[in-house]
């Protein structure tokens, strides 16, 4: 018997949820959304990710566990599948204690801490000697992780589910249980996923008022500077970050950034740019020639997304909204991809317990 189901949201938090379902043949699966890949929007989060996997979740959290489930997957992806944009990358993470007791110090207190769980996930991982630290540097880290080019990775995600028979649609809605009747068959869905990300806040029969923004701004650049890099914090600002990531496949350097909690604002400020441009040469000269400052970086594009972040954490759970039944899978933050398929699997569960369901009342 085919289950119909229809996933809500073509960010990566849909994608990959759509793929793993995608894999059972009794699925037949519809993707709907108002943002598809190619598309560069500030309500669509996932084009605007660097990203990278650098783990931030507490350990014994739901999402270490996510977290942790993903790296293997991305892992091959990086090894067996080249297409898919993924490459391994050197990373360094740099902690200064002072960055400790802001807000965005303690959101990423996981990740520079000296001695975290991931140590044992990432491959290489190590401390940096103290003698090879910058002035104002307390401890450092090393590791391989792996950094995705987001403008090839999600439509290739896209392609495999093609590949296994998805259907992708535009659509949007004003209200969750209407996605349930736009299946592909014609028929109800089963099951409709809500992958909308920030848009959870004012989709009718979600109204997620927890829900809210965190605007980073990035610059773009040609300049290739070799591993990523990463600091606690910066002296400009409690919602100002330091990353330097180089994407896949010529995907550009990304230079970040900014954690600007309920900040709603599309467009790139400029004196924030010239301030991430500045620091990112300060921690890491090798991004331009040798004497070079600002002038010395070849821009593509500066841009803003915005992190769809969730009083109380990922909503992953079963819900009902005017007899259809939703799997939520929204709300993660700064996280998408290096919690994904950790996520992706936990909402896969859910849908199968609700389709086992509807099998036993069939009986
Ligand atoms: P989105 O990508 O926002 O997708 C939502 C989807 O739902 C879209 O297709 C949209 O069109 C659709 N939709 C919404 N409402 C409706 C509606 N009513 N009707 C129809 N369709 C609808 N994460 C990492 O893991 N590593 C990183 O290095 C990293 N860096 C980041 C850097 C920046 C600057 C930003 C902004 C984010 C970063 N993130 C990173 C976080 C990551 O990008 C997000 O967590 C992730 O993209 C969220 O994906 P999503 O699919 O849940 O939402």
């Amino acid at each position: 018997m085919a289950n119909n189901i229809v996933v809500l949201g073509a960010g990566v938090s849909g994608l990959t949820t759509a793929y793993l379902l995608s894999q059972d043949p009794a699925n037949k699966i519809t993707v709907l959304a108002k943002h598809m890949p190619g598309d560069y929007d500030i309500e669509y989060a996932s084009p605007w990710a660097g990203a990278n996997y650098m783990p931030v979740g507490k350990e014994g959290s739901a999402h270490q566990k996510w977290e942790r489930d993903t790296w293997p997957v991305l892992k091959e992806i990086a090894d067996k599948y080249p297409e898919a944009g993924i490459h391994f990358r050197g990373s360094f993470i740099y902690n200064r204690k002072k960055d400790q007791g802001s807000e965005t110090g303690r959101s990423f207190s996981e990740l520079v801490q000296p001695n975290p769980w991931y140590k044992d996930v990432v491959l290489d991982f190590k401390s940096v000697p103290s003698d090879q630290l910058l002035p104002g540097i307390n401890n450092g880290q090393e590791f391989t992780s792996v950094c995705i080019n987001t403008a090839i990775y999600l439509p290739w995600l896209v392609g495999q589910c093609l590949k296994n028979g998805a259907v992708f649609k535009r659509a949007v809605f004003k209200h969750i249980a209407d996605a349930a009747n736009a299946h592909h068959t014609g028929q109800k869905a089963d099951v409709v996923v809500n992958c909308t990300g920030l848009s959870s806040k004012t989709l009718g029969g979600v109204l997620d008022d927890k829900m809210y923004p965190a605007r980073g701004q990035i610059v773009v650049v040609r300049n290739d500077p070799g591993p990523m890099m990463s600091t606690s914090g910066t002296d400009d600002g409690e919602d100002e970050l330091l990353y330097i990531m180089t994407r896949a496949a010529g995907g550009g350097t990304i230079l970040g950034g900014s954690y600007q909690k309920n900040n709603w604002d599309a467009i790139p400020d400029m004196n924030l740019a010239n301030r991430i441009m500045k620091r990112c040469i300060e921690v890491c000269p090798n991004l331009v020639k040798k004497g070079q400052g600002i002038e010395g970086l070849d821009i593509v594009r500066h841009g803003v997304g915005l992190r769809p972040l969730r009083e109380g954490g990922t909503r992953i759970e079963k819900d009902k909204v005017g007899g259809v039944a939703i799997v939520h899978n929204y709300g993660h933050g700064g996280f998408g991809y290096q919690a994904s398929f950790g996520c992706s699997y936990s909402a896969v569960s859910l849908v199968n317990e609700i389709l086992q369901n509807k099998s036993r009342a069939k009986l």
